[in-house]
């Protein structure tokens, strides 16, 4: 008797949720964001350029090291060497058909007071271009991107030999260069056009927010589809002892030299060119008549780098959790710019440090977490995600055992919650988002993000958005510190934002993004910086605090399903495509409409695609609808049972933890093993933009149909895999 009441109050202690009257824990927490100090660490930390390598990076470390201390919190900073090379010589100069030396120079503006910390700077370059000292034609490449190469081939026009001149958009700028190289370019040369970030859309700084005729986008030009991280240490932490490749056998290093300009740097280029008048959606904004080339215009373009391994300073902040200390929640940032980066990344970086304050002041209120909290500033991400990347691949097997979620945030602004990540995470988002109030209208978030899904959508996703219980949210492919976790760890992860009424993207990767830019056009008064300091601390805790791990797998299965029809539809798009362009040939359709003095290739007879077998996907798809509408059955069903019982509650959560991993597999993706989530990743041509299913997606796309069918398969198994998980949880909650 005694014995038995000493195991209720045992199980009442360890479970605080049968408690009716215990305190409410992120409401309390969401009383504490304050905006005053979101501003105050963005103007910190921002104070001054802060590359990877520099010396106000290492500071900026150490100062976040100290606050995450200050607040309470078990901190540390953890080191890597990778490999960084930064500029030695830039030159780029017009050889014919006149000489024109481009001057790759930012000035400082007058009115703008940090942007003329010369000294500090690192000059406007893309880091990972090789050395190279090449000469030869212009050829304007529009977006550099697969497609932009077949309009150049009808045309009859070539790049072997040629240095292309590509605009910056609509595909992640490492892109350009694989592409470029690929058709036999020597040298690339990526500009900012004002149709795509410049007075096309608005004024230029510093009267408006785009960017001016002498902003140029910094930036990497790894090659990320493939692995992205230290290119000398794939797969392993860059730790002072790890087996590094050879400088020569770094496939992610581009295979030809590049350089970023401005639109003043590339006009006497373009304005050099001749050749055939370029299509309507290939012209920019500039006050000229774009033309293909190649040449006249000939550019001598000579680049050399300094290739030196430089040290990567994660700030990493533990909370030790009460009840499950095994069970790691993980949230981050990182805290390295290109320059003074206030937007990017600074305006992410101080609301998780708000949020580390506040849950650091819940803490002092006599809260403690049921999970450990993990706080990270990750150091590097400019560069190819090289400190999270690091991270995540020096942790692997911990992170296997231990990571229950990792939520990420970077550049945020003004504007609608903007969630994308895992499914089995959309339900938990949504509920925050429901619990958070916007700023402006004063309804919550989440009906702000409705409102604007009706307003944007078709009619299916209007339907959709009024009566589908969650809105929902986009896949991750690249771009931000989540990768590793999610595509090489296979852990659930969100990257949380605001954003739609401002845009920092006139200064990205410029000496102009910085405090003064954004308290001027960008959330001027920080009120969405606490807004998501709101949105994500209450994500952390929910994840941190709920007992049963908050993951809802009918919302995995409905996206499932949706891409398994976007699969079907696009191999039969391609088919009809196809055969519609074949009987034109055949025709003569192509023939008939040729301007001969503009003249245009017919395209080429193309095979039509086979059908595909996609049985197994169907049936795995289904077997997890199934097993998923089981599971929450069966966990609804028991939850006084889960409550009582915490060895139960337990060998459940750890299954749980393996959920996202089973869509992964070690194999990984063809052609790209770092890869090994079989559901999202980053385009192989498109760099940044997700690819769901992508083995079978990529393989329909580039028409290698038998790798689509054996990926086919995979992905199906990998379904499967998911779905017996879910099933043996439900079986062991049987009465
Ligand atoms: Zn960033």
């Amino acid at each position: 008797m005694r014995l038995g009441l000493a195991l209720i109050a045992a199980a009442a202690l360890t479970f605080p949720l049968a408690a009716q009257n215990a305190p409410n824990w992120d409401a309390k927490y969401r009383a504490i964001p304050d905006a005053r100090n979101i501003g105050e660490y963005m103007k910190r930390m921002s104070a001054r350029p802060h590359h990877l390598g520099s010396p106000y990076d290492k500071d900026n470390a150490e100062w976040i090291l100290a606050k995450f201390k200050e607040w309470g919190w078990d901190a540390h900073i953890e080191t890597y060497d990778a490999l960084f090379p930064t500029p030695k010589e830039r030159l780029v100069e017009m050889i014919a058909p006149s000489a024109v030396p481009l001057k790759l120079e930012e000035p400082a503006v007058a009115i703008d007071p940090t942007s003329g910390q010369k000294a500090e700077q690192l000059p406007s370059f893309n880091a990972y271009s090789i050395d190279g000292d090449v000469t030869g034609p212009v050829v304007y490449v529009n977006y550099g991107r697969p497609q932009d190469y077949e309009d150049l081939e009808r045309r009859g026009i070539s790049v072997r030999g040629a240095i292309v001149l590509a605009r910056y958009g609509n595909s992640w700028r490492g892109i350009k260069p694989k592409v470029a190289a690929e058709h036999g370019a020597v040298g690339c040369l990526i500009y900012s056009d004002p149709m795509d970030d410049g007075y096309f859309n608005d004024d230029i700084f510093p009267d408006g927010p785009t960017r001016n005729g002498s902003g140029v986008q910094r930036g990497s030009v790894m090659d990320m589809p493939t692995y992205p991280g230290d290119p000398l240490t794939p797969g392993v932490g860059a730790t002072p002892d790890a087996k590094r490749l050879d400088i020569r056998d770094a496939t992610t290093l581009t295979k030809i030299p590049v350089l970023p300009i401005s639109y003043a740097d590339a006009q006497p280029l373009l304005a050099a060119l001749r050749g055939p008048v370029v299509p309507e959606p290939w012209r920019g904004a500039l006050p000229l008549t774009y033309h293909f080339g190649p040449g006249p215009a000939r550019v001598h373009m000579k680049l050399a780098f300094n290739w030196n391994r430089v040290p990567i300073y994660n700030v990493i902040a533990r909370m030790q959790g009460s009840t499950y200390p095994d069970e790691w929640v993980i949230r981050g940032n990182h805290h390295d710019a290109w320059v003074n980066g206030a937007g990017d990344p600074g305006s992410g970086m101080s609301v998780v440090l708000e949020e580390a304050r506040a849950l650091g002041e819940l803490a002092k209120q006599g809260w403690r977490p049921k999970r450990t909290l993990i706080y990270a500033a990750w150091d590097g991400e400019e560069q190819g995600l090289l400190g999270s990347t690091e991270w995540v691949e020096a942790h692997d097997h911990d992170l296997r055992d231990h990571a229950v979620a990792y939520v990420n945030s970077d550049g945020t602004g003004r504007g609608f919650f903007n969630p994308s990540g895992s499914h089995v995470l959309e339900s938990l988002v949504n509920s925050v988002a429901r619990d958070v109030e916007d700023p402006e209208t004063k309804g919550s978030v989440w009906k702000r993000a409705q409102a604007r899904a009706i307003a944007r959508g078709s009619r299916e996703e209007r339907t959709e958005a009024r009566s589908r219980s969650d809105l929902r949210i986009a896949a991750l492919g690249s771009g931000s510190d989540y990768s590793s976790f999610l595509q090489h760890g296979g852990v659930p992860s969100l990257d949380l934002r605001f954003g739609g009424f401002d845009s920092s993207e006139g200064v990205y990767h410029s000496i102009y993004d910085d405090y003064y830019y954004y308290t001027k056009f960008m959330d001027t008064d920080f009120a969405y910086g606490r807004t998501l300091a709101l949105v994500a601390g209450t994500t952390m805790i929910r994840l941190a605090d709920a007992d049963l791990l908050p993951f809802e797998f009918t919302n995995l299965a409905d996206t499932v399903q949706t891409y398994l029809k976007e699969l079907q539809t696009l191999l039969k798009t391609q088919q009809d495509e196809v055969r519609e362009r074949n009987k034109q040939i055949e025709d003569g359709v192509f023939a008939a409409i040729n301007d001969p003095k503009r003249p245009l290739e017919a395209p080429k007879i193309e095979q039509v695609a086979p059908a595909l077998n996609f049985a197994p996907l169907e049936n795995a798809a289904e077997r997890l609808t199934q097993a998923a509408a089981k599971y929450r059955k069966a966990v609804d069903a028991a939850r006084p049972k889960l409550t009582s019982n915490s060895a139960l509650l337990r060998s459940v959560n750890a299954k749980l933890m393996q959920a996202e991993r089973q869509m992964t597999d070690e194999g990984g993706l063809p052609k790209r093993p770092w890869y090994r989530h079989l559901l999202y990743a980053p385009g192989f041509y498109t760099g940044y933009a997700v690819k769901t299913m992508p083995g079978v997606r990529e393989a329909i796309e580039q028409k290698q149909y038998a790798s689509a069918e054996s990926e086919i398969g995979r992905v199906a198994k990998a379904l499967e895999r998911e779905a017996a998980l879910l099933d043996s949880i439900s079986s062991s909650l049987q009465p």
